[in-house]
């Protein structure tokens, strides 16, 4: 293009040359403008390497910064991954200790078992040792206090002075004789081998019988005794020698822990449907909080040690023991300075109906004419109302006649000197139970071959296996059924006959 431009400029004059000019002027400015242009294209295109160096300036920068990114993130990536290794370090010791603590606790825990189990086997160990110790302490006391008796009433009669000195000996004689029966209760209580038979029992019936035994003691401490009515239709479901024990202990409390010519008042309510309480009342000098709190533990006397009075604190304990045995409740309320009443809850139970269906007399009649064949029965029974039953069953069976003993020990002297044919025994019974008399029979050559029947109120199937196991010919339950009752006495007497 600079050649076209000289040549343009050479050749100009004329009009031609005019001419020419205007096309060489048009030309030039055209190629003015193109430069122009070209020096605006030179100079986008210098800024556009100015652009592209920024934006490569701009991306190596980012680069860069993508390079720190990753790196931090590196970095940051191994901080975790040490603080993760770390954590689970950690976790793998916690694991471990955690592993660790299981297992101490496991073996406290088989530990703990073992001290508990032996602390049991203990207990019972010293059960039984009580309660054998106090069958060996009795018989003694039993030579002490027989022989004793004699010389009092022995001839050549005592001196007045030897006479104060006898009663003193049986004084305490019989004061030990009802501390080794109270630890030996305990002992039986605690070994869970106290055999209770629950049965309708007459409150008024037993509370008489009560009324009569502590007369003489209320009497003795000036203590006026005062019993409210009682309804008769009030039975207890209740062991009748326990409940007996019971009222005698908390009544033998009232008169003793009382003041002088106090009084006691004995009463008898329906307290909820189907529960009734006896309360008995005192005059006494009543017990503060932490003395209640006291109340019921073994060997407590509540500082009556020094008292003028007897005993070794165990009654109260066992009177809740065969409470609670029973399924009753025990409780007292008292204010200081004006008396105690101390109460018990027992089970109701419907009356028992003595009224029974007596099987025709006339038919045995005629099977047994004579006397020859007239065989004994002894029933060995605390219950009154259960031995008038059975009498009247028996009155219906004149080749039978009946004797009876209201405790294990009574049983066992009639049945060595009457030799009976069979022996009816109840279960639940005071002095010796009737599984200890039934052993105490089978162990004396002279009443070992009498059959022994069981009428017990405890009719759990193992109850029965029990007592069969014991040797019982058979294990009737209460309350009696009479055909099912006399069949079996009639098959206890044919097995005498056959031996
Ligand atoms: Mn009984």
């Amino acid at each position: 293009m600079n050649n076209k431009l000289k040549d343009g400029i050479a050749v100009a004059g004329g009009p031609q040359k005019d001419r020419r000019r205007v096309t060489t002027l048009v030309e030039v400015e055209a190629a003015v403008v193109a430069r122009d242009q070209l020096a605006t294209t030179r100079e986008d295109a210098v800024h556009s390497r100015e652009g592209a160096v920024d934006l490569r300036e701009e991306a190596a920068a980012s680069r860069e910064g993508e390079i720190r990114v990753g790196q931090a993130l590196q970095a940051a990536s191994d901080d975790h991954m040490l603080m993760l290794r770390e954590a689970n370090a950690h976790l793998i010791i916690a694991n471990m200790e955690a592993q660790r603590l299981t297992e101490e606790v496991q073996a406290a825990k088989a530990q703990l078992e073992h001290a508990k189990s032996v602390a049991e086997k203990a207990n019972l160990a010293k059960s039984d040792f009580l309660s054998s110790m106090s069958h060996e302490l009795r018989t003694p006391l039993n030579a002490i206090l027989g022989f004793t008796q004699l010389l009092e009433a022995g001839s050549p009669p005592p001196t007045p002075s030897q006479t104060v000195r006898l009663q003193q000996i049986v004084k305490a004689g019989w004061h030990l004789l009802e501390l080794i029966n109270e630890i030996l209760d305990l002992a039986t209580i605690e070994s869970g081998k106290l055999s209770l038979s629950r049965e309708p029992v007459s409150m008024s019936e037993v509370m008489l019988e009560c009324q009569a035994m502590i007369e003489p003691q209320a009497l003795q401490n000036d203590i006026r005794l005062t019993f409210l009515p009682f309804d008769h239709a009030w039975f207890a479901f209740a062991d009748r020698t326990r409940v007996k024990q019971i009222f005698i202990n908390l009544l033998s409390n009232a008169i003793k822990y009382n003041r002088e010519h106090g009084t006691v008042e004995v009463k008898c309510t329906e307290s909820t449907p189907g529960r009734l309480r006896l309360s008995i009342e005192d005059s006494g000098a009543g017990l503060s909080a932490d003395k209640l709190a006291q109340l019921f533990q073994p060997f407590n006397r509540l500082g009556q040690e020094a008292g003028r009075e007897e005993g070794t604190g165990i009654g109260l304990v066992v009177t809740k023991q065969l409470v609670d045995l029973m399924g009753g409740s025990i409780g007292v309320e008292s204010t200081v300075g004006a008396g105690s009443v101390f109460w018990i809850e027992l089970i109701r139970a419907v009356a028992p109906q003595l009224a029974i269906e007596l099987v025709a007399p006339t038919e045995l009649v005629t099977q047994t004419k004579g006397d020859a064949a007239l065989r004994t029965l002894l029933y060995v029974e605390d219950n009154p109302a259960n031995l008038m039953l059975v009498e009247h069953i028996i009155e219906s069976q004149p080749h039978l006649r009946m004797l009876s003993a209201c405790d294990g020990r009574l049983g066992i002297k009639l049945a060595h000197t009457h030799l009976p044919d069979v022996i009816l025994m109840d279960i639940g019974l005071p002095e010796i139970g009737g599984f200890d008399a039934l052993k105490l029979l089978r162990e004396d050559p002279v009443t070992a071959h009498i059959p022994v029947l069981a009428l017990s109120a405890n009719a759990m199937p193992h109850d029965v296996a029990e007592g069969l196991e014991a040797g019982f010919f058979q294990y009737l339950t209460k309350p009696i059924k009479v055909k099912e009752f006399i069949d079996a006495l009639n098959m206890a007497l044919e097995s005498t006959v056959a031996g």
